[in-house]
């Protein structure tokens, strides 16, 4: 009997699926809008669908393996979601429901974590040992992976580096924190303090546009986002020490964070000396529903 691997990407505006066959090549994949409401039922609906039409495309008699990996964290013990930016998802027993409905064990964990792992098992950080994963997009997660394993700590939130404060008099985070790491370095982070500060309404991509052309404001938006990019890593390099960290989610794609954004961490890191490779992800947007099918099929948690 033959065995495929089903992948979900749930994110805040998109979810994508994958189907692997045995040995891993990709057979089928779509990509779906994300209801849009805040809606907890129509959530478990729209993965609940996307799985059901994925496994038409195998024939009956083969066994399907399911990982969903979701913007947040999940208390394994009480099997809910603790903190999610699909604010919808907190509290939910959501692998419990997805479970009932299509009647099959199903994995879910943290989209950095689905990330990091298929990163360090098929993507740029494949020839080192300890990774830190950093996701930096609408929200901003990290993860740890050691020797091909994401390691998950006893509380189940290692890597939750995003959601570390750094600045006291900083702006209130969605996890009840203030002056979180992503209120400075995720892209509703940035957006949100330049509107405060300019009474403009820019998206991250204009902020970096405007930077590059000169724009006074943008210029000062954007130099203080790399340095807080350098600041909250040299932390995190003086904790973790790893082998490399690399970059997803569509901040990664700013190419000043690898020069300009680097010395900034040798800053801050407590050892000047530091040469931590940081890598651009080379998987693009497949790294989280890659990593979800590999943990749906039981690869490589701790
Ligand atoms: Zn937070």
């Amino acid at each position: 009997m033959e065995s495929f691997n089903i992948g979900i990407d749930l994110g805040g505006t998109k979810t994508e699926v994958v189907l692997l066959q045995p040995g891993g090549t990709e057979r089928y994949r779509e990509r779906v809008s994300t209801p849009g409401d805040n809606e907890y039922t129509a959530i478990v609906k729209m993965v609940c669908d996307l799985i059901i039409k994925t496994r038409r495309s195998v024939s009956e008699q083969s066994t399907c393996t399911i990982g969903i990996g979701i913007p947040g964290t999940i208390d394994s013990e009480k099997q809910v979601i603790q903190n999610a930016n699909i604010t919808c998802l907190k509290g939910r027993s959501f692998q419990k429901d997805i479970e009932k409905k299509l009647r099959q064990p199903v994995t879910i964990e943290n989209d950095a974590a689905c990330f990091t792992l298929a990163e360090s098992l098929l993507g740029a950080t494949k020839t080192y040992r300890l990774i830190f994963g950093v996701i930096m997009g609408t929200g901003c997660g990290g993860s740890i992976c050691f020797n091909g394993r994401i390691i998950k700590g006893s509380h189940g939130i290692a890597g939750e580096w995003g959601h570390f404060s750094v600045d006291p008099n900083g702006d209130r985070c969605y996890c009840g924190n203030v002056g979180c790491i992503e209120t400075k370095i995720s892209g509703s982070g940035v957006e949100g303090s330049f509107f405060k500060k300019y009474a403009r309404r820019l998206r991250m991509h204009e902020i970096v546009e405007g930077y590059r052309n000169k724009d006074p404001q943008c210029v000062n938006a954007f130099n203080r986002f790399v340095e807080d990019f350098g600041r909250c890593l040299g932390g995190l390099v003086s904790i973790l020490d790893p082998d490399a960290i690399v970059l997803g989610g569509g901040l990664s794609n700013i190419h000043e964070l690898y020069d300009q954004g680097v010395k900034y961490v040798k800053q801050y890191a407590f050892h000047n000396g530091i040469d931590t490779p940081i890598i651009r992800n080379r998987l693009g947007d497949s790294a989280g529903v890659l990593g979800a099918a590999l943990i749906g099929a039981g690869k490589s948690m701790e």
